[in-house]
């Protein structure tokens, strides 16, 4: 049986991106089958698209990383998912072999599988996965706010709480605000009682992530953000960076952190070769902290989270999977506001 699916059948511009009929995935035992409803794009997608270099992958492979939508078939002594359930995606499958995954570090696993990147991914009807990468779909969100949990605001959670260890009573910047990482961060972190500042180089995204309770809002296109931030925290700095830029910002993050703060860092869009500002890092006792993705245990908070709090993850745009260069382009032009999505089908964007 084939379904309709968008793939790579090779490296380039979004040529190479084509949208067809691919085998459904067979089902091993132990894995689920879930009808996708929708998916989210993510830096990592266009990453693939453009070369994959250093991730080791076949082609055709199915494009995507994260996704929502319904089990269609699990094993008949499978006790915690059943069919019909909504469901959301963990994209990591571990080998649970290696030193880390024995450790319960998963994230870290040294054969660490990718839906979209080592392996196919969720742009298309179905995708067969562990049944460990399965999770029950918080309440009150659309297949399509839900999809951009798995990789989005697992990667926020992961960099504020598990890596940055951000208290309710510190404060946060956050670089670039309208990326949906740096949106998902200023969700969590308002929720959990920090004191949020944003930096964009658009006025636009800067009101709106006041309007959604950023406490102060910094355009680094005119204003020199470090004295900004001084300014803001009667001279302190705040005790968390988080930021995803790299090169263009790292000055300015350095220069923003008070004494023993910690910058979180899960990008390089701008360069990944910074200056260290070594003596800023010793004398200060700043600490770097690198992250990516999260772990199982720590999505299955989050989603707890997301369902206590009633978080729901913004949006940018939804486009049908059959338009998936164009959402390929809305993302690559930085222009959006939160997450930029595809329907796989019409239920997608039902409540
Ligand atoms: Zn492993």
């Amino acid at each position: 049986m084939d379904m309709k699916a968008a793939f790579l059948h090779g490296h380039g511009g979004n040529e190479v991106v084509a949208v067809g009929t691919r085998p459904v995935p067979g089902r091993p035992p132990g894995h689920v089958l879930v009808r996708v409803r929708a998916a989210t794009v993510n830096r990592v997608d266009l990453y693939m698209r453009d070369s994959g270099a250093g991730i080791t992958h076949q082609l055709p492979q199915i494009m995507g990383l994260d996704g929502a939508g319904t089990v269609e078939a699990v094993d008949a002594d499978e006790s915690l998912l059943r069919p019909g359930q909504p469901v959301v995606l963990h994209p990591g499958i571990g080998c649970g072999r290696c030193e880390f995954c024995q450790r319960g570090e998963g994230v870290l696993c040294v054969r660490m599988s990718l839906l979209g990147e080592h392996r196919d991914g969720t742009f298309a009807e179905y995708v067969s996965v562990p049944a460990g990468n399965v999770f029950p779909m918080p309440s009150g969100l659309s297949f399509t706010e839900a999809a951009a949990l798995g990789v989005n605001h697992l990667t926020a959670w992961r960099m504020l709480f598990a890596q940055a260890r951000l208290k309710p009573w510190e404060s946060v910047l956050v670089f670039g605000i309208g990326g949906g990482v740096s949106l998902a961060a200023l969700q969590l972190a308002k929720l959990a009682g920090a004191r949020v500042i944003v930096t964009s180089r658009d006025d636009t995204k800067l009101e709106r992530s006041l309007s959604m309770g950023a406490d102060h809002a910094i355009n680094g296109a005119t204003t020199d953000v470090a004295k900004a931030v001084m300014a803001a925290t009667g001279g302190r700095g705040v005790d968390v960076v988080f930021e995803n830029v790299g090169a263009a910002v790292w000055s300015s993050a350095m220069k923003s952190l008070v004494r023993g703060g910690r910058l979180v860092t899960c990008g390089a869009t701008s360069g990944d070769q910074p200056p260290a500002d070594l003596r800023r890092i010793f004398i200060r006792q700043l600490q770097i902290l690198g992250s990516t993705l999260g772990d199982f245990h720590e999505f299955r908070d989050l989603l707890g989270f997301v369902e206590r709090t009633g978080l729901k993850p913004v949006i940018d745009s939804t486009y049908p999977l059959e338009q998936v260069h164009a959402a390929l382009d809305r993302l690559e032009s930085g222009a959006q506001f939160g997450k930029v999505a595809l329907s796989i089908d019409s239920a997608a964007l039902a409540p």
